[in-house]
Formats: C-alpha cells, sequence, structure tokens
C-alpha cells in the first residue's frame, strides 16, 4: 500500500468538546498503521477556530486518544502540534503560491459574486480577478487559480475518483483579513509534518482535489489519500450529535471497556480474517488493511457494541473485573463508604459478572448488599405484588427458611422449589416475592447465592417487612 520507508500518518481533530466514536475510528485505524508499517501517527490539534481554543478540549483528546490506547508516551506518538502555532507558515506558503503566479487577489464583495454569479451558467465564483493584477489589500481575499484539467484523486478506500477542474471556482487561501482558510492550513501543517498518508473521513473528500492541487502547486508529490466511510444510525441517517449518542466519554463513563469499544470500531466496514470479530488489539493492527475497508456507511450498532462489551466483560479474570469496577463503586453510590465491605463484593463480584452489559451497572447489581434496606423500585414492586399469590408465596418462604438449619444457596433453593411447587409454583414465579422483598429489584443477580451472602438475619428481616408492606 505504500512505497514510503517510514510513513507518517496523521490524525488532525478539530476540538468540539467531546470526541466522536467515528473520530475515535480514524484515529485507531491511522494507530493501526502506523504500528504495523513501523511509522509515525502525529496528532495535529485544528484549532483555528478562535472558540474551538479551549485547553480543557485539547486534554479531552489526548485523554479519549490514550483510553482507546493511542498512546502519547508511545515512540509511534508524535504531538501533539497545534495548528494555531504555525499561522506564519501558512501565510508564508500563500505568499508565495502569489508570487508565483498560483493564487490572486480578488476585491468583490461576497453581494457582487452573487450577482454575478446570476449571469453566468455556472454558480460560484467565476474567476473575475484572475487577470487584474490586483495587490494584497484590506478586504481583499487571495484566491487560489485553479488550473484546467482533471484532478484524479487515487483513495485507498475510494479507488479512483475524478474531478474535472472547471467545477471547482478558484477557492479562498488567505480571508480579507489576511488569515489563512483551513484547506491551505491542513495541507501546509501536512507538508510541513511530512505527512506521507491522509486517512480520514469521507465528508473531507469534496476537499481533496484542491487539496492536492495545492500539494502540487507547492511543490510536493501529494499523499496517499484514504477516506474513511461515514457512520450511521439504525435509520441509515449519519450519525449526529444532536440525535444520537457519540461522544466516546459517554460511553467510557458508563462503563463500556476500552477494548471492546475499540474493537468494535474496527469491525465498522472492516473485519479480522476469519470468522472472528471478538479479537486482540495484536491481532487487528497485523491485519487490518485499508484496502479492506468497506466503503458504504458503517452501521454503528449500539446493540452489537453491547454485546461486544458484554463479551469482554465476560471475558476477564475475577481481578480484572473487580479493578474494572472500581470506579463505579465510589462517588455517586447509594451506600456510604463504611457500609461497602469489599470481601462481600468479592463473592458476588462474578455472579454479577455474568449478567453485565456495561460497568455501570454493577451498582444496581449489587447494592441491595450494603444498604440498611433495598432501595425498591416502585414498577417492579407493584408488578409482583398486584395479586395475594405472591404475598402468600413470601409469607410461605418466611416460613420455610426459618426453619433451615443450612442457610446455604443450595438449601434455599431446594427449600423455595418445594415451597413453590405446593402453591403450583414454578421456581421462577416462587422467587420473584422474595427477589423483590430482599433486593428490591426484579433483576439481579443469583437470587440463592444473593441470599447465602446476605446472611440469614437480613434476608428474614426483609422478607417480613416486605411482607408487612405488601399486605
Ligand atoms: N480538522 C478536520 C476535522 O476534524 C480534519 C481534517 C483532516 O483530517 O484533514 O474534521
Amino acid at each position: 500500500m505504500t512505497d514510503v520507508a517510514s510513513p507518517r500518518f496523521r490524525f488532525a481533530p478539530s476540538p468540539t468538546g467531546f470526541f466522536h466514536v467515528g473520530g475515535a475510528r480514524t484515529a485507531l485505524y491511522n494507530w493501526a498503521l502506523a504500528k504495523r508499517l513501523g511509522g509515525t501517527f502525529v496528532l495535529r490539534i485544528e484549532d483555528t477556530d478562535e472558540a474551538r481554543n479551549k485547553p480543557e478540549w485539547t486534554q479531552g483528546i489526548i485523554d479519549a486518544l490514550d483510553w482507546i490506547g493511542v498512546k502519547r508516551d508511545d515512540p509511534t506518538f508524535e504531538g501533539p502540534y497545534f495548528q494555531s502555532s504555525y499561522a506564519d507558515e501558512h501565510v508564508a506558503a500563500a505568499n508565495r503560491l502569489f508570487a508565483e503566479g498560483r493564487a490572486y487577489y480578488c476585491d468583490l464583495t461576497s453581494e457582487q459574486i452573487q450577482e454575478r454569479s446570476k449571469q453566468n451558467s455556472k454558480p460560484g465564483y467565476d474567476g473575475y480577478s484572475r487577470d487584474r493584477g490586483l495587490e494584497p489589500g484590506p478586504g481583499r481575499v487571495l484566491r487560489f487559480r485553479v488550473p484546467e484539467g482533471t484532478t484524479v484523486v487515487d483513495d485507498l478506500v475510494r479507488g479512483r475518483v475524478e474531478f474535472a477542474n472547471d467545477t471547482i471556482e478558484d477557492f479562498v487561501l488567505l480571508r480579507g483579513n489576511g488569515s489563512p482558510m483551513f484547506l491551505l492550513a491542513n495541507v501546509v501543517d501536512d507538508v510541513s509534518m511530512r505527512v506521507s498518508h491522509v486517512v480520514r473521513a469521507e465528508e473531507h473528500l469534496p476537499n481533496t482535489p484542491k487539496q492536492q492541487m495545492l500539494w502540487e502547486a507547492l511543490g510536493h508529490r501529494p499523499p496517499v489519500w484514504a477516506h474513511v466511510p461515514v457512520l450511521v444510525n439504525e435509520q441509515r441517517k449519519k450519525l449526529s450529535k444532536r440525535r444520537d449518542k457519540v461522544a466516546l466519554e459517554q460511553f467510557r463513563d458508563e462503563g463500556y471497556l476500552s477494548e471492546a469499544m475499540v474493537n468494535y470500531l474496527m469491525t465498522l466496514g472492516w473485519a479480522p480474517h476469519g470468522d472472528e470479530e471478538i479479537v486482540a488489539w495484536s491481532r487487528i493492527q497485523a491485519e487490518f488493511r485499508l484496502e479492506d475497508v468497506n466503503h458504504s456507511p458503517a452501521f454503528f450498532d449500539l446493540k452489537k457494541l453491547a454485546a461486544f462489551n458484554g463479551e469482554y466483560i465476560r471475558a476477564m479474570s475475577l481481578d480484572q473485573f473487580i479493578s474494572a469496577c472500581e470506579p463505579f463503586l465510589t462517588g455517586d453510590v447509594p451506600w456510604s463508604p463504611d457500609q461497602f465491605d469489599a470481601d462481600v463484593f468479592r463473592s458476588i463480584a462474578p455472579l454479577a459478572q455474568t449478567r453485565m452489559v456495561t460497568m455501570n451497572e454493577i451498582v444496581a447489581l449489587v447494592d441491595f448488599l450494603f444498604l440498611a434496606a433495598p432501595i425498591i423500585d416502585e414498577t417492579a414492586w407493584s408488578k409482583t405484588f398486584g395479586g395475594d399469590d405472591a404475598v402468600a408465596m413470601l409469607n410461605d418462604a418466611i416460613v420455610a427458611f426459618d426453619a433451615l438449619t443450612d442457610w446455604s444457596a443450595d438449601a434455599l433453593k431446594t427449600t423455595l422449589e418445594a415451597t413453590g411447587a405446593a402453591r403450583g409454583l414454578k421456581l421462577g414465579k416462587a422467587q420473584a416475592p422474595v427477589r423483590v422483598a430482599v433486593t428490591g429489584r426484579t433483576v439481579g443477580p443469583p437470587l440463592f447465592e444473593a441470599l447465602e451472602l446476605l446472611g440469614r438475619d437480613e434476608t428474614m428481616t426483609r422478607m417480613r417487612v416486605a411482607s408487612e408492606r405488601a399486605r
């Protein structure tokens, strides 16, 4: 895919205050390739838009990259560079293009351009000032003189894309106040950072012929291009931050595991060899090729992501699982620190582990163990105790459990099974009122193990309190 000895990839996000999952995928593509090919991953923050120049947003980008394994302290990583620091170079490049006749100044206002456009056969700027020989001056924009012919973009994902140059207007390089435009800044930075491969979102494909012309006009061979297809939602609409969940940070905070997220993002429009989709990063890095990326939009399927995450959660060792739980067990939790018991948690952890999709679910699965009384989910309560049967079942269970000499999960189960059977109830129905009485919820860890752990006294108290409440 490349004849460059030491390829240089780059990821060039514009800070937006959150890290889009599509950006994460693009970053991972660049990272995987830089790692496999022994190249470099350059991070450039495109912060020339004043409103986007917040230091915490840059930190957010670095933290998000770190979370998905694109590590700043890795020798493959270079930067971050800040586009705003290179404004002089952008302007100098523009001046050179002007001096060489590759760009010219124009003093038309946008109203005048619109007016002229109405009389022309083609919309847009018509090259009015091309031969007027204007010098720089306030309010005058510098425009690139688009040459005649055709621009062919060879794209590793899209294939060969041809653009007729007469469909491309003489685009602006410097604004009327002398500040550089994005297209120019982006190319000048790529040139000076010796970027060999531009792998980025598909939305930039229409910019590419212009940028390729700029590379050539500046005396450089254009980079290898690869435009990565957009991510779409269930309705096949492009993911949008207003409508869809797109912030990587949100997934992180809900307890998606970074390995699951990374693995899932890499399977959007690409697949590792063989039948398995759940594979380690080392395999992804070894197998990923841009040429194999599908060029149609990729469905960002939240259900599939959740399934990936569940698989990754279940694959963890107990110690890994417990440390992955830790961030969720402090801070916004219903128990106070002295109520939490690490040994009890260790005992319940394997039971919880099998039932979770995201790590933040851990709290609701175990809180009943650390609270003086369970948090009652009122909907679950009224559903369960709506009829008399459930209360009667609960009362029978109280009597039966009270008589137990062996307070073990096995004995509790056998007992409840028999008690339920006497009322003609299957185990599932028989245990529902007990579960709600003790945990406050209809879903939770396996019940009998939970009761064993909670202990006889606490279990019996909760069942009696519930029986009173449900009467
Ligand atoms: N700063 C641009 C963006 O965030 C990326 C431009 C590029 O990758 O060339 O969309």
